[in-house]
This record gives C-alpha cells, sequence and structure tokens, in this order.
C-alpha cells in the first residue's frame, strides 16, 4: 500500500516541501525546530489512516473554500488526500444514501476525527436539517465516538455571524459542553492552522496546549495590536481618518473600528494565503474575527469606536 509520502509525492509535492511545512508548523506551535524531521516522520506514517468527518451547520461553506485556495503543499493535500476524509457533504464524489452510508460506516467504526463547520441552532432543530434529520443530533451522534472534535471558523467555535440572528446559533462547545473540542476561531478558517494542529495530533498522539477558550494557544497567545505594524503610528496617535488621503495609509486604523487591541490572534506574524497578505496589511481594520464576541459583539465593524453607542 502506497505510504502517506508516496502519495504526496504522485501529486508533486517535495519531500523538502513537506519538511518546511512540519518546520512551519513546529516554529507556530512554539515547538523546537529540531523536531520537525521526527514530527514529519510520525505525521507521515499516520497520514491516510485516520478517519476524518466534516460536518457542516449553518454556515457559507467559507472554511472549505479557504482550505481549497491554499498554497502548495496544500493543506487540501494533507487533509483530503492523506487523510481518510470518509465525510465532507460539500467535497466528497458519492451522495445520497452513498454518503450517509459512509458517515455511519465510519461513526460505527469510531477514532476519527470531527470537524465542524457552520454553527449549530438551538432555537428550532428545523433551522438546520441535514438528510431529513436535526443537525444538531447529527452531530452529537458523531461527537460520541469521535477522538477529537476540531471546529474550524467562527461559527463552529461560537456561534459567528449567524448567533446575530434568531435561530439560537451556538458552537461546538456550548453543545458538547466543551468536552474534547478544539476550537480554531477566524472568519474563515485560516488553513495552516488547522494542518498545524493535524499535523500535531497526528505525530504526538495528543492535542496542544489550549488557552481558556479552548484554542491552541500557540496561535491566539496575543492580541493583533501586539505585533501590528501600525503600532508605532498609534503610539503616536496617528489614525487614519481619510482612506484618499495616501500620506496616512500606514496609519492606525482604530477610528476605522479595528478591533485588534481585544483580538486574539497571530494573523499579523503569520499571514495568510501562503504569506501574501492579511487583512490589516491589505488597509482592512481588524473585524476581531477569532473572539468569541465576533460578530454581534463588535459590530458595527468599521466604524469609529466613538461614533458606537
Ligand atoms: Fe492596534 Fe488596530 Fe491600530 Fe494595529 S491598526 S495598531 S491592531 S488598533
Amino acid at each position: 500500500m502506497e505510504s502517506g509520502y508516496q502519495r504526496l509525492a504522485r501529486r508533486g509535492v517535495s519531500r523538502r516541501d513537506f519538511l518546511k511545512l512540519c518546520t512551519f508548523t513546529c516554529a507556530a506551535l512554539g515547538i523546537d525546530l529540531s523536531l520537525a524531521p521526527q514530527i514529519a516522520e510520525a505525521a507521515e506514517a499516520n497520514l491516510s489512516k485516520k478517519p476524518v468527518i466534516w460536518m457542516q451547520g449553518q454556515g457559507c461553506t467559507g472554511c472549505s473554500e479557504s482550505l481549497l485556495s491554499s498554497v502548495d503543499p496544500g493543506p487540501e493535500e494533507i487533509i483530503l488526500d492523506l487523510l481518510s476524509v470518509r465525510y465532507h457533504p460539500t467535497l466528497m464524489a458519492a451522495s445520497g444514501e452513498q454518503a450517509i452510508q459512509s458517515l455511519e460506516d465510519c461513526i460505527s467504526q469510531g477514532h476519527y476525527i470531527l470537524v465542524l463547520e457552520g454553527s449549530i441552532p438551538t432555537a428550532d432543530p428545523r433551522y438546520c436539517f441535514v438528510e431529513g434529520k436535526p443537525f444538531m443530533e447529527q452531530f452529537k451522534l458523531a461527537a460520541e465516538k469521535a477522538e477529537a472534535v476540531i471546529a474550524v471558523g467562527s461559527c463552529a467555535c461560537y456561534g459567528g455571524i449567524p448567533r446575530a440572528g434568531f435561530t439560537g446559533a451556538v458552537g461546538a462547545q456550548e453543545v458538547l459542553g466543551g468536552v474534547k473540542v478544539v476550537n480554531l476561531p477566524s472568519c474563515p478558517v485560516k488553513p495552516d492552522r488547522l494542518v498545524g494542529l493535524l499535523l500535531y495530533y497526528l505525530s504526538h498522539n495528543a492535542l496542544p496546549k489550549l488557552d481558556g477558550l479552548n484554542r491552541p494557544e500557540a496561535y491566539y497567545r496575543y492580541t493583533l495590536h501586539d505585533s501590528c505594524y501600525r503600532r508605532w503610528h498609534y503610539e503616536k496617535g496617528e489614525y487614519l481618518e481619510d482612506w484618499n488621503n495616501p500620506d496616512t495609509l500606514d496609519w492606525c486604523l482604530y477610528h476605522k473600528g479595528c478591533k485588534g487591541q481585544d483580538t486574539y490572534t497571530n494573523c499579523a506574524n503569520a499571514w495568510w494565503n501562503g504569506g501574501a497578505n492579511f487583512c490589516g496589511y491589505a488597509g482592512s481594520p481588524c473585524a476581531g474575527c477569532s473572539q468569541p464576541e465576533y460578530y454581534e459583539g463588535f459590530a458595527p465593524l468599521f466604524v469609529n469606536p466613538k461614533e458606537v453607542k
């Protein structure tokens, strides 16, 4: 049988790229970099063996989109090709009864990782039905035998944008009482965080250290404000007021509604899309999407705090 690495090689991902990814994972998780080859070896041995169930509740599928738009060796290669993804409502080839059969078989065998994308309605189960059953019921059933539950994106972690609506949307930890749940909040999920978490889990057979909100501490230890490249303008009281003034484009975005002071994330250190950019550098104030307050508690997002009642 083809090993996990042979499958990667077949897709044109070199061992060097894979090692680079593992080194990046070690750096992001605060692990000694000299351990990267061991992590690569252990993860490689376990790739393609660990079954994954990916469920989607109330959401926009943006987290799956985010995953599919990432770089080489793409998280989508790691997750969709190398792990054994047994159920993913929008990406799996099977549909209808075949798809449900695959889900049920996987649940009955146990020992899988459950990934949740999207929120879960609590006001009335009819707000989210999948295959004729309330989604909450299906999710709870799948969580029972899962080794770990990973909530990807703000909706799955804390309810996200749907929480501001009338469906009583909550995240996985509220439904499961926090048991086994790891939160990877942001809107959408940051793919390298998910890959890093999976590589860590596959190589250590344990979860990394979590913070009080069940987030891997290494990714969410500091506020965006702590590492923001606009910070020195903030210290000087220089705030961007007019987007059309080219002289102030790098100034602090606080008056444009930046939530960086209240938002724990490593976005300013580990940029998105393979280091291409992140919200702050693209000129957008931080919306606070890795916090439980997002979206409702931070809205209106792009308004000077002085003007918010
Ligand atoms: Fe802080 Fe936001 Fe200003 Fe950056 S832009 S210095 S995160 S308030």
